[in-house]
């Protein structure tokens, strides 16, 4: 490991214990509680830290009318499409403190490690941290990002409302990101390329006493939500022939979820039914009503769809035996996004000649690296974290890892920036 980079291990642990302390979270007696809701004070504090840290090192710094930030290191060629990296430092309420943080100030550490080998990049490098990687406030995962690469209408975005009924446009302009949200969005081939250091949110590498993980796709979940209307009465007095218990019949297409995301043989077939909201919910009441959601994730979508098709087969048995109506509505579905094979290979060679174990594998929690895959080359380097856990204060994951892996990044972002 000795020809890798060095990178300054001490301050960058002591910048992830400060940016830790921007939350309103309880203390937690198991780790670090963090909570950082998007343009929330904490964020609005965080925002302000990380961009001080970017002038003390000379780099330029851009926000966009989101709120997305790009803290940029000028190459020799400043024309050519730029390398870049970096995550989010949103969190849910009560998460940990290394979700997504550990890409953009180990990118940031990355970066200066770069610059205090005397190294002048070609192209220029940049460092980019997501607004609203996580859903919490406004209801959609990776805000920053998919508007950034035109995935999501900018017209739908701004009238996201929050819990509060504020929308997104009054939300972003009372913290400062003004102008229209279509000039968020970057063309095809914006960078060169495109890669995130991020925790590995799963037990795998842990588990197999790997500390390095090389993502070759993203998994993408599709959202359904299901409507089953029967009929409902009382308890006692409706006759059981005479039933159309909507719950009966959301128990069978629960069971008929998991049965064909079992049958397809593929460990990346994962499919969940997580809320199920039972009309009218009294205990001597026949349920009439019940909304079931489904999130259904693959890195491949045509067996992603295989399994709704086999869903739907079912409902449609349900509908002919339990005289029901099932009404189904598609919520979201993202396309899975694949790693760039040149990037793999160069972060294979890089752990190769350095001797550093790896795994390549499928990252099975979405990213905003998954929409960036729409404007540039992507790959992303997963570090362990202790017993996979993740958005829980106990989120762990060691010195030794995070500093292994802003290594490798500060080593990959370098060959790229040179190509
Ligand atoms: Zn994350």
């Amino acid at each position: 490991m000795s020809n890798l980079i060095a990178i300054d291990e001490t301050r960058l642990l002591n910048e992830l214990n400060t940016l830790a302390t921007l939350t309103h979270a309880e203390p937690a007696d198991n780790g670090t509680a963090v909570t950082r809701i998007v343009f929330s004070d904490d964020d609005l504090r965080a925002r302000t830290w990380l961009k001080e840290l970017a002038v003390a090192e000379g780099f330029e710094i851009r926000d966009d009318a989101v709120g997305n930030i790009f803290i940029r290191w000028a190459g020799t060629e400043p024309d050519l499409p730029a390398v870049a990296t970096g995550s989010h430092t949103d969190a849910i309420p009560h998460a940990g403190m290394y979700d997504g943080t550990v890409g953009v100030l180990g990118g940031l550490e990355a970066m200066r490690a770069l610059k205090r080998t005397g190294l002048r990049p070609r192209r220029s490098i940049e460092l980019v941290m997501f607004t609203s990687e996580e859903p919490t406030r406004f209801g959609i995962g990776c805000l920053g990002s998919r508007l950034m690469s035109g995935t999501l209408d900018p017209a739908r975005a701004d009238n996201l409302q929050d819990k509060d009924e504020s929308p997104l446009s009054a939300v972003r302009t009372a913290a400062g990101f003004a102008g229209p949200l279509a000039s968020v969005r970057l063309p095809a081939n914006h960078y060169r390329a495109w890669i995130e250091l991020h925790i590995e949110q799963g037990p795998l590498l842990e588990r197999e006493g790997i500390p390095l993980g090389i993502v070759t796709s993203i998994a993408a979940p599709a959202g359904y939500r299901f409507t089953i209307t029967g009929f409902g009465g009382h308890a006692g007095a409706l006759l059981m022939p005479d039933r159309k218990d909507a719950l009966c019949a959301a128990a069978e297409l629960i069971l008929s979820v998991e049965k064909h995301a079992l049958a397809t043989g593929a460990i990346d077939t994962v499919a969940t039914v997580g809320t199920c909201d039972v009309h009218p919910g009294a205990v001597n009441s026949v349920p009439s009503r019940v909304v079931l959601q489904l999130d259904i994730r693959d890195t491949n979508p045509e067996r992603r769809e295989a399994v709704m098709q086999a869903v739907r087969r079912d409902c449609d048995d349900l509908r002919q035996r339990r005289k029901v109506t099932i009404v189904e509505e598609l919520v979201n579905a993202d396309a899975p996004a694949q790693s760039s094979p040149h990037t793999v290979q160069l972060l294979e060679a890089i752990c190769a000649e350095q001797g550093i174990a790896c795994k390549k594998m499928v990252s099975r929690a979405y990213h905003d690296s998954l929409f960036m895959a729409r404007i540039a080359p992507i790959a992303m380097i997963f570090i362990p974290c202790r017993n996979g856990v993740s958005h829980r204060p106990d989120e762990y994951a060691s010195p030794t890892d995070i500093a292994l892996g802003t290594r490798v990044l500060a080593q990959v972002l370098a060959k790229l920036t040179s190509e």
